[in-house]
């Protein structure tokens, strides 16, 4: 075991606060990532304050965790001292269960090893997140980084990345298509610049006039202000594929109809309330509604990889870890852009 400096909110109620944790030696397949850089993700904020009701302390959040890898294991195949490494939002699972067998790990039926907030696979031993600066991970659930991708704007590519373009792949995004994308947050403007990359044509739809400029300079090609009627209504039978990316309360089948016939509409955010559904919002025109969650430990990869190819990251705010507990609140006000990443460096002073 060594002891490493870390942030960690001690109970619900208390700011993050410096924290020692304890991480275990590198078994045979273990990968020791000296942590570079950490997103703070939406999630962070919500379980370090317990808004979900699952929450263990001392938590110590993050998993958008982008290293060099250190040292490795014995049996490690993957990856060699001084190789890029990313952690996103799982560090193991069964690896037998169904979903396990088809890539979706996430879904593990005996419960996926998150990163954070949740226990190694033998149900005791807490994990703590990349809010340190030190991480232990089996090689099988390491993602490799392409050395061309910047380190603090790749680090969000582990969730707010894999969130978006795993949607796009599932329901097939290609040239041509029509891609509305709600909310420019973390989510969206991944969801813009991801679906744009793939030759789709963007619409951003937004509460917020200010967000145009961005949403046309990440890749959008058109713009529409959700709060204004007549412009909604010019978008009715419009879409092959909505990203939902809002967790504010919204009403689900004003969406619904800018799809055309056979269109899908995903669902990442997650509104406090259940939102009704009139069934003919989906009846009328065979429209879908669906639902997606992070991406397998396999896409994760595909998506690094298209990144890198790509050239795309996430457009970040590094900041010093001591000033984590003001970004949150940042966060909460949606005054970022559109992602803050801890220069991890600033823990080790
Ligand atoms: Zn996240
Ligand atoms: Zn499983």
């Amino acid at each position: 075991m060594a002891k490493i400096p870390a942030y960690a909110a001690a109970e619900a109620k208390a700011p993050l606060a410096p924290y020692t944790v304890e991480r275990r030696e590198p078994g045979e397949h273990d990968v020791l990532i000296d942590i570079l850089f950490c997103g703070v993700c939406h999630s962070d904020i919500h379980q370090a304050r317990d808004e979900w009701g699952n929450s263990i302390f001392p938590m110590v959040p993050g998993h958008e965790i982008i290293g060099r890898v250190s040292r490795v294991g014995a049996h490690v195949t993957k990856f060699k001292p001084g190789d890029m490494a990313g952690v996103g939002c799982m560090v193991d699972s069964c690896r037998d269960c169904d979903p396990c067998r088809r890539d979706l790990e996430q879904f593990c039926y005996k419960g996926a090893a998150f990163t954070y907030n949740g226990t190694e696979m033998d149900r005791e031993t807490p994990t703590f997140g990349g809010y340190s600066t030190q991480v232990v991970v089996d090689e099988a659930f390491t993602l490799k980084v392409p050395e061309g991708l910047d380190p603090a704007g790749a680090a969000p590519l582990l969730c707010a990345g894999i969130t978006t373009y795993s949607p796009l792949r599932q329901w097939n995004c290609k040239p041509g298509d029509k891609v509305g994308v709600v909310g420019l947050g973390g989510l969206g403007h991944m969801a813009v610049k991801l679906a744009a990359s793939m030759g789709a044509e963007v619409t951003m739809l937004s509460t917020s006039p200010s967000k145009e400029e961005d949403a046309r300079r990440l890749g959008a090609h058109d713009f529409a202000l959700t709060t204004d009627e007549a412009s909604l209504e010019k978008l009715a039978d419009r879409f092959d594929l909505i990203i939902d990316s809002v967790s504010a309360p919204h009403d689900y089948n004003t969406y619904l109809a800018m799809l055309r016939v056979g269109g899908v509409m995903v669902l990442l955010g997650v509104p406090p309330e259940a939102i009704p559904v009139q069934a003919f919002s989906l009846i009328g025109g065979n429209r879908r509604l669906a639902g997606s969650l992070i991406g397998g430990i396999k896409e994760t990869q595909e998506m690094l990889d298209y990144c890198a190819a790509h050239n795309i990251v996430s457009d970040v705010e590094v900041i010093p870890i001591q000033t984590v507990n003001e970004a949150y609140e940042r966060v909460l006000k949606s005054d970022v852009r559109y992602r803050f990443v801890i220069d991890i460096a600033s823990l080790k002073k």
